[in-house]
């Protein structure tokens, strides 16, 4: 198949490897239709939904990814249009570069997140920061001190000094001794 052919002002944005890719200006899907008579034969073509028909509500471009079923919908003025993109960043990938295209601000998955009611993160957070803080008031062990000692080096009689515990040579006779 023949390649797409990019507008003047048309810059790929994001390519699934397959069959969409997304321009500044399109979703360009990749269509197979079957033609012949005797035999049928795939015929590829390019079908382009123009970027700039998609709905917009309340700021939000109309581009809702289902997770589950792992496609993507997207509201058109003239329609809804299912795209399938596998796995999930991906999806992800494309919804947000949509987002962006049209709204200038990259979504944030993980804000939007079913799973947490918003501002729990948050929260959370300011909860274990508190947490962390009173574990760091209880948790104040002193930092164990370091004896220094002077001792008497056996071999020479000369005076080693140094910290408890520590081996320590002699600077006149060169042997080692813990002190
Ligand atoms: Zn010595």
């Amino acid at each position: 198949m023949d390649e797409y052919i990019l507008q003047p002002n048309e810059a790929i944005i994001f390519d699934d490897g397959e069959r969409i890719k997304l321009t500044n200006l399109h979703i360009v899907e990749t269509v197979t239709t079957w033609t012949g008579l005797l035999k049928l034969v795939p015929k590829e073509s390019y079908v382009c939904h123009p970027i700039n028909q998609i709905k917009i509500y309340e700021g939000k471009p109309q581009v809702i990814y289902k997770e589950e079923d792992d496609i993507i919908d997207v509201y058109f003025i003239d329609g809804k249009k299912t795209f399938e993109i596998d796995g999930k960043k991906d999806c992800q990938k494309f919804v947000s570069a949509i987002n962006e295209l049209l709204t200038g601000e990259k979504l944030s998955f993980e804000k939007t997140s079913k799973k947490s009611i918003p501002g729990s993160k948050f929260i959370a957070e300011r909860l274990k920061g508190t947490v962390d803080a009173f574990k760091g008031a209880f948790n104040n062990t002193p930092e164990p001190v370091e004896e220094r000692i002077v001792a008497e080096c056996p071999s020479c009689c000369a005076s080693l000094s140094g910290i408890k515990g520590r081996i320590v040579s002699c600077e006149y006779c060169n042997s080692k001794h813990q002190l």
